[in-house]
């Protein structure tokens, strides 16, 4: 789950990580009044989207006077803001943070990430702050410097001292990016995050170190202990069919091909989106319909499929275990009959009451394409010559 950077600095605030002043506005008028109660200028006017680039896409501005913060917060309330991470369609701008604009010496890197060699959080920091650091990494991965944190002793202090003598800070800055950097670490484990990225991490022309920007990405699996996280979740800034699927307990992800599929275990929903690619053609989405579902999440599956503008054929490819193949025949068969998608709809199934299953497809008068086994299905999508097309929808997005 992502969230906001203004909640995202609240957040780390709390674990002692230093945060310009500011304030979240949903109107023009709160933007000024914000702007009013920080009571200096300039202030800086950010767009709050869950996505980052938005420095470059031109919704992050500072304003000199509070005639411009009127203004600034008028121009970008509202607005679709386009950044190298929205793709084209990019996202409408529904809140600001409005912040104090600090005078800024120096822009670092800092992020704390989950790092699956070591299996343990690995904190990244570097002098090229403020930038692509995806660049940094492909053109000059020696500006990156590393340590890998202890899982339960965090960020030890000669590691976070080795940090700071590579960013080649002094004095008060040091001391200040010593502790910062561990309580960012304690914060990143705290909230059971997977990514804690502050780009850029400024030193202020006073030398002090401060987080100007921050991106939070709070692990999933872990909310269940987070229940103060609920509040967080803005539902406006994910995908609607996402959304929509985790409603119904389906997992659901979003992909860029035209192949829908529908998937009874995350194993085979690997291995069938593998199997669409070898075919030549792309995987529309992942979902996983989960070992225990009935004909009604099947249905409701079937339709999260369809709804998306992108799929021009669903490929079911079922492992009748718990879920029996009769139960899965019913949904999809109901599935049909409600919305008579009108592109081809491959089934392979196996497993328990195959039969049955199968049985149920063809006494349905629907006209499924039956794969008789996985090698059937891959060149039945391939015979569907959607490859290219795949590729273009990819583009597109
Ligand atoms: P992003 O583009 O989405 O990563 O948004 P950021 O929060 O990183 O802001 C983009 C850029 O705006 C930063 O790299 C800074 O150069 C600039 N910026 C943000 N806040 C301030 C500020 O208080 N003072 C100054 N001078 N520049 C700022
Ligand atoms: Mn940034």
């Amino acid at each position: 789950m992502k969230v906001h950077e203004y909640q995202a600095k609240a957040l780390l605030a709390g674990y002692g990580v230093p945060v310009p002043r500011g304030e979240v506005a949903h109107t023009v008028d709160e933007a000024v009044a914000a702007a009013g109660k920080l009571g200096s200028l300039p202030v800086v006017v950010k767009a709050q989207i869950h996505a980052g680039g938005r420095g470059k896409g031109g919704g992050v501005k500072l304003a000199r006077s509070i005639d411009e913060v009127r203004d600034l917060a008028g121009k970008i309330l509202g607005m679709r803001l386009v950044t190298p991470q929205t793709g084209p369609e990019g996202k409408v701008v529904g809140k600001l943070l409005i912040e104090e604009g600090l005078g800024i010496a120096r822009e670092l890197y800092l992020a704390v990430l989950l790092d699956r060699t070591s299996a343990a959080p690995l904190i990244m920091a570097s002098t090229a702050g403020g930038m692509d650091i995806e660049e940094v990494a492909r053109t000059r991965p020696e500006q990156i410097l590393k340590q890998v944190c202890h899982p339960t002793l965090g960020l030890l202090p000669f590691q976070a001292r080795q940090l700071a003598f590579g960013l080649n800070l002094t004095g008060d800055a040091f001391r200040a990016f010593v502790k910062l950097a561990t309580d960012l670490v304690r914060a990143y484990v705290a909230l059971d995050c997977s990514l804690a990225e502050i780009n850029p991490l400024v030193v202020t022309n006073e030398g002090k170190v401060v987080a100007l920007d921050a991106k939070l990405s709070l692990d999933d699996n872990a909310l269940w202990r987070h229940a103060e996280f609920a509040e967080l979740r803005d539902l406006s800034e994910e995908d609607p069919l996402e959304v929509e699927a985790h409603r119904f307990r389906l997992n659901y992800i979003r992909l860029e091909g035209n192949i829908g599929i529908m998937v009874n275990g995350a194993g085979l929903a690997m291995a069938t989106m593998d199997l669409i690619k070898l075919a030549g053609a792309s995987p529309a989405n992942f979902l996983d319909v989960g070992g225990g579902a009935n004909a009604e999440m099947i249905t409701n599956g079937f339709k999260i499929l369809l709804s998306d503008a992108n799929v021009r054929a669903v490929l079911i490819n079922i492992f009748g275990g718990i879920l029996r193949c009769d139960v899965l025949a019913e949904g999809v068969v109901t599935a049909c009959r409600e919305l008579a998608p009108k592109l081809p709809v491959i089934v392979r199934l196996t497993g328990t009451n195959v039969d049955q299953g199968r049985e149920i497809l063809s006494r349905s008068g629907l006209d499924f394409i039956v794969a008789t086994d996985v090698a059937d299905a891959a060149a039945k999508i391939a015979a569907l010559r959607l490859g290219e097309v795949a590729a273009q929808a990819g583009a597109n997005r």
